[in-house]
């Protein structure tokens, strides 16, 4: 690559600025900062998905074990209820009374356990409905905290994707304007130092702000307008303009 019109060097610039600012938008899509909390949203999400059906379960468990307590409650009592009628009803014999009393007093301290047993069961049932409850609160929490959450992720994305499109048609339109070997070059300094081009300022190249030596100063100076440099440090094409302090 020898020479190419100092106008479409310069116009190297507005294309290397179109590409950085293309870099820019794909790293600010990456960097959706709603994205990494989603992601925290979704795993608390799910952990707290499986403490309800955890304590759903429990509590479903704990209900059966109350259904039988219960049962056996009622069975005693109808038990004693039965035992007391007989001893009413006058046709049971003197011995007979004092068994049907003893096992009165037998049955009403086993009515008087299981009843002790059906508030404790009772109890577990309750906390474990009220984690449940809990549990389903903080799920439907999270969900629309996660909507919301992916709600603006989709919104920024589709502006990012809107500048985006509109940059690469402006992009094109430069690019379609360069000479094709001048393109090529940039292209591939591009895709090997991430800058392309870049402007002498101040002998300064701007791509990697070294001040270029004296000596190599005073050879551009000697150098035609249209021959194509190259800084000797990054690279990049050295396009020079009316600021490059030559
Ligand atoms: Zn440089």
């Amino acid at each position: 690559m020898a020479s190419a019109p100092a106008s479409s060097q310069a116009r190297l610039l507005d294309l290397q600025a179109l590409d950085t600012q293309l870099q820019q938008l794909t790293h600010a899509r990456a960097g959706i900062s709603e994205r990494r909390e989603a992601v925290d949203v979704a795993a608390e999400l799910e952990v707290t998905q499986d403490r309800a059906v955890a304590a759903a379960t429990e509590a479903s468990d704990i209900a059966r074990l109350q259904a039988r307590a219960d049962d056996d409650v009622q069975a005693v009592r109808a038990r004693i209820e039965r035992d007391k009628h007989l001893m009413d009803s006058g046709n049971v014999a003197a011995k007979e009374l004092e068994n049907l009393a003893h096992e009165i007093e037998s049955l009403k301290r086993r009515q008087s356990e299981l009843e002790d047993t059906e508030l404790e069961i009772m109890e577990r049932l309750e906390s474990a409905q009220t984690a449940h409850t809990g549990y389903v609160a903080q799920v439907e929490e999270l969900q629309a905290r996660l909507t919301s959450l992916q709600a603006a992720i989709a919104a920024r994305e589709s502006e990012l994707a809107t500048q985006e499109q509109q940059t690469q048609t402006q992009r094109a339109a430069v690019a379609a304007e360069i000479p094709a070997d001048l393109l090529a070059l940039y292209e591939k300094v591009r895709a090997a130092g991430g800058v392309g081009a870049a402007m002498l300022r101040q002998k300064t190249c701007q791509g990697c702000r070294i001040t270029l030596p004296e000596s190599e100063i005073t050879r551009l100076r000697a150098t035609e307008p249209d021959s194509v440099e190259r800084c000797d440090n990054c690279r990049c094409i050295l396009v020079r303009t009316a600021e490059s302090g030559l």
